[in-house]
């Protein structure tokens, strides 16, 4: 439906170039317009100690509702606002935004939040941070940075980038590991804070015994290095459990919660707070 309207549109245009070039450039004119029209929206999701149970970070994930398209998935308009280099300003965006909605919530727990590579190229990063800091109030200990490997092919442009803000107090995470290249040198080379494993080795388990090996490995590579392990995309109790004896620390995925709209985040910060003061073996009332 939504690709009939597209075309419709567009094929008084189409003297024979690509269609899905057209349609990716008018997404990215519909991008740039809600940009500027600040009708960009951003989702929290949990990120839980697998112990606990209890969130002890959330990670900002953008959402564009379209007018006329509904909602598209960050999955399709990421890579065309990376191609384009909208992603400087839109990331921009999510980091002031991002940084204003954690400054409110009820416990300080962290905020991760994605970057591209065209951000951490882009002359403007370590400004936009530490203004986005500085106006919210947010503390630099609790912002942390996920970059896929990606990012890090302009090694030295990066590692500069990332030792100034690391000299601020900000963390950095390497998402989507396991996917990419060279990701053991990379992690010593660049110093990231935490791992957070790709969800298609959880996803792929049970047909595929090798994702649960490669949890465990990925598990004690973060003990023996002293780097924080998340393991993404867990949907089930059954995928708990595969996380928990992988020796994973964190995790996240729908089991704990879905991406949510920043007032049910902080209702679950509320309500986790309150259960903090529980009764201890002792009958006395204990606070964390
Ligand atoms: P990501 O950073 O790896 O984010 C995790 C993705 O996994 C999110 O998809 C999240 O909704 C999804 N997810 C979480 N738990 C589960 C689960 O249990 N099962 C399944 N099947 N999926 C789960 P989402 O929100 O669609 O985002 C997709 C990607 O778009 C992100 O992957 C990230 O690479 C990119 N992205 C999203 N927001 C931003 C942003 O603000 N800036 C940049 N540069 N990229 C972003
Ligand atoms: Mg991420
Ligand atoms: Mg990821
Ligand atoms: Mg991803």
């Amino acid at each position: 439906e939504a690709k009939a309207a597209g075309r419709r549109l567009y094929s008084v245009f189409d003297f024979g170039m690509d269609q899905r070039l057209l349609e990716r450039r008018a997404l990215e004119a519909d991008l740039k317009k809600a940009l500027a029209q600040d009708k960009l929206e951003l989702r929290y999701q949990p990120i839980v100690d697998i112990e606990t149970q209890r969130i002890v970070a959330a990670e900002a994930l953008l959402r564009w509702n379209h007018p006329d398209f509904g909602w598209v998935s960050p999955e399709t308009f990421v890579p065309i606002a990376e191609e384009s280099g909208l992603i400087v300003p839109l990331g921009e965006w999510v980091l002031r935004a991002a940084c204003r909605e954690a400054a409110t919530w009820p416990t300080e727990i962290s905020l991760s939040v994605n970057l591209s590579a065209a951000q951490l190229k882009s002359q403007g990063l370590v400004p936009t941070i530490v203004r986005a800091l500085a106006s919210t109030g947010l503390a630099a200990r609790r912002l942390e940075l996920e970059m896929t490997e990606t990012v890090l092919f302009e090694e030295n442009v990066a590692l500069d980038v990332m030792n100034t803000l690391r000299t601020l107090g900000v963390r950095f995470s390497l998402d989507d590991f396991g996917t990419g290249y060279s990701s053991l040198s990379y992690l010593r080379r660049f110093r990231f804070d935490q791992i957070k494993i790709d969800k298609s080795f959880l996803r792929d388990g049970s047909d595929r015994p090798d994702g649960e090996a490669i949890l465990h490995a990925i598990g004690g590579l973060g003990r023996t290095l002293g780097i924080e392990t998340v393991a993404e995309g867990i949907e089930t109790p059954a995928e708990l459990a595969v996380v928990r004896a992988a020796g994973c620390v964190y995790g996240q995925g729908y089991l704990f919660g879905k991406p949510m709209p920043p007032q049910d985040l902080a209702a679950r910060l509320l309500d986790q707070g309150t259960s903090e003061l529980s009764t201890g073996p002792d009958g006395e009332i204990d606070a964390h």
